[in-house]
C-alpha cells in the first residue's frame, strides 16, 4: 500500500517530507507520517495505539523504520503544515483522475456538508465550541468541519476539510472549502457542486458558478418564494417521468422557467420534485434547485446527481466518525486536530484507491473495507518482511 501510495499516486516527496514544522527532530518525519496514515487504515486510532503497533513486531511488517512513544505523535501533529496534507490529497486524486479511477463517469461530483465531532465537557483546544440549550446554558463543546468529497462515480473520495470555530459559520467554512479545493485539483478536474439547503444561498451559488462548476442544491422552506412556487405548480399537474430506482419507484416533476430569488444572480431556476415510493409503503419527497438545463441534464440523471449527496453523509462522516477515529480527539491542540482530520481523509482516500481501483484487476469482486483490514492485520502477524523504508 505504501509503494501504491509512493508509485501510483505521487506522493513519494510527501510520505519522505509531509510539511516538519519540527526545529530539532529526533525521529524521522516519515515514520512517525506512515504509522499515523497506516495505523486510521487499520482503524487503530489512537496514538497508544500506534504506539503499541510500533513497538510490536508488526513494525517490520508495517514498514516503518523505528519505535516511538505516543507523545512524539502529538508534539509531531502539533507542529506538522496541514497544507502539506491537503496538497497530498488533491495530488492523489489528480493521479486517480489521469490513471482513469473515474472513466464510467458523465459527471464528477463535489458534496459539500458540515458536520460536528469530539464531544467534550470542557473548552481544551481552539476549535472547541461550546453547545447551547434553549435557555443559552452549555451543555458541551464540540468540534465542527466542513467537508467537500468526490461523489457520483461509483467512487467516494473525500478531498479537503476546513475546521470553523465560533464566531464563523458552516456555510461561509464550507465556500473557502471548495475555493481550495478547486484550485488545488484543477478547474476542470469536476463538473458539479451537491449540497443541502444550508448551502442554497446566494453567495455560495454564486461562488460555485464563480469555480466554473454547476449547483445542485436541496430546495426547503428557507427559500419560502421559490419552493412555495414550485409546489403550487407541480400539485397541478401529474409527474412528468417514472421511473425505478434499485426496488423504488420514482415520480419526478421537473420545470426550468422559475424566477430566482431577489439576491440570485441567475437567469432562471430550474426546480425538480421527485417522489420515491419504497417498498414498505414509505414515500419520500424532496425538491432540489439546479441551473443544469434540462438539455444538459434529463430529470433521471438530475434525480441521481441529487443522491449523490448522501455519499458525504455514508462514505464520508460515517465511516469516518465510526470506523476511522473522527469522532475521537486524540489531542487537544487546534492544529493537530486539524491535521488529523486530515490524515484520516488521506487514510480513506488511498485505501479506496488501493482496494477498489489497484487491487481490483481481473474479474474477482473487490474486497470490502473490512476483509481489507482483517488481511492487513493477518499480514502484521506473520513473519517480517524486509525492512525497505
Ligand atoms: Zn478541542
Amino acid at each position: 500500500m505504501r509503494r501504491y501510495a509512493r508509485d501510483c499516486l505521487g506522493l513519494k516527496a510527501y510520505l519522505e517530507d509531509p510539511g516538519e514544522g519540527r526545529l530539532r527532530p529526533q525521529i524521522a518525519a516519515r515514520h512517525l507520517l506512515w504509522a499515523l496514515l497506516f495505523g486510521h487504515v487499520l482503524r487503530e486510532n489512537s496514538y497508544h495505539g500506534v504506539e503499541w503497533l510500533v513497538r510490536s513486531s508488526a513494525r517490520r511488517a508495517m514498514d516503518v523504520g523505528r519505535a516511538f512513544g505516543d507523545d512524539a505523535l502529538g508534539y509531531f501533529t502539533e507542529r506538522l503544515d496541514p497544507e502539506s496534507t491537503r496538497l497530498a490529497l488533491s495530488t492523489a486524486c489528480r493521479q486517480a483522475k489521469r490513471n482513469k479511477a473515474f472513466d464510467n463517469s458523465r459527471w464528477i461530483g463535489l458534496a459539500v456538508d458540515g458536520t460536528s465531532s469530539g464531544r467534550s465537557t470542557d473548552s481544551l483546544c481552539r476549535w472547541c465550541c461550546p453547545a447551547l440549550n434553549e435557555e443559552g446554558a452549555v451543555l458541551c463543546h464540540l468540534h465542527h468541519l466542513v467537508l467537500v468529497q468526490i461523489v457520483g462515480t461509483g467512487l467516494s473520495l473525500p478531498v479537503d476539510i476546513e475546521p470553523y470555530g465560533e464566531n464563523d459559520s458552516e456555510y461561509a467554512a464550507g465556500q473557502r472549502l471548495l475555493e481550495r479545493a478547486v484550485k488545488y485539483l484543477g478547474p476542470r478536474f469536476a463538473d458539479y457542486v451537491v449540497a443541502d439547503a444550508k448551502f442554497a444561498t446566494a453567495p455560495f451559488l454564486h461562488t460555485v458558478s464563480a469555480l466554473g462548476l454547476k449547483a445542485v442544491a436541496r430546495l426547503k422552506a428557507n427559500l419560502p418564494e421559490l419552493s412555495q412556487a414550485a409546489q403550487k405548480r407541480f400539485d397541478s399537474q401529474p409527474p412528468q417521468v417514472r421511473f425505478t430506482h434499485g426496488r423504488d419507484h420514482i415520480e419526478v416533476w421537473d420545470a426550468e422557467d422559475f424566477d430566482p430569488w431577489e439576491s440570485l444572480q441567475w437567469t432562471t431556476v430550474r426546480v425538480l420534485r421527485y417522489r420515491q415510493y419504497k417498498p414498505d409503503g414509505t414515500v419520500i419527497e424532496a425538491y432540489w434547485l439546479t441551473n443544469f438545463t434540462i438539455r444538459e441534464l434529463c430529470s433521471e440523471s438530475l434525480f441521481g446527481l441529487a443522491k449523490s449527496r448522501w455519499e458525504v453523509e455514508n462514505q464520508g462522516f460515517n465511516d469516518a466518525k465510526n470506523r476511522y477515529g473522527m469522532e475521537h480527539i486524540a489531542h487537544h491542540d487546534a492544529n493537530s486536530v486539524l491535521v488529523n482530520w486530515l490524515l484520516i481523509t488521506l487514510a480513506l482516500t488511498i485505501e479506496r484507491l488501493y482496494r477498489l481501483r489497484y487491487l481490483r484487476r481481473g474479474n474477482h469482486p473487490p474486497h470490502t473495507a473490512i476483509q481489507l483490514v482483517r488481511l492487513l492485520w493477518l499480514t502484521l502477524g506473520a513473519s517480517p518482511a524486509a525492512d525497505s523504508s
